[in-house]
């Protein structure tokens, strides 16, 4: 234990920031996201907002888990955000539905959106992580 505790010191002052999280193979920048406060993406147009490479977390109510995933492409944003698509959770495989909701059109420029399990109830919601 003592040699992996001498690593991590090491990698740690490598870093120079005093990154406490995990050492991972990724750069730096792009591993675990920082301490913060991280808003959930409740509009389409937030969804969309997301770029190629960042990641968001996916929140599952039903399970309390949460999957970090990266935006693959475009077609990945299209699918969390296409009214009546499903989203899976990969903790609890429980399949949650794409729903607008609220007002649209003219005097709402942005269309809100939320997923909904087979009740209809609330269950999952996604959280960009800014890098
Ligand atoms: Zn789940």
């Amino acid at each position: 234990m003592k040699a992996a505790w001498r690593s991590l010191a090491l990698a740690t002052l490598a870093l120079g920031f005093g990154l406490t999280s995990n050492v991972s193979a990724e750069p730096p920048g792009k591993g675990v996201p920082g301490a913060g406060v991280y808003n959930h993406a409740g509009t389409v147009e937030q969804i969309n907002g997301m770029k190629t490479g960042s990641r968001y977390a996916l929140v599952c109510t039903s399970c309390k888990s949460m999957t970090i995933e990266t935006v693959k492409d475009a077609a990945s944003l299209e699918a969390l955000c296409h009214n009546g698509g499903q989203v899976h959770c990969s903790s609890c495989k429980e399949k949650a539905t794409v729903e607008y909701f609220g007002p649209s059109g003219k005097s709402a420029p942005h269309q809100n959106i939320r997923y909904v399990n087979a009740e209809g109830k609330e269950c999952m919601f996604v959280v960009p992580l800014k890098d």
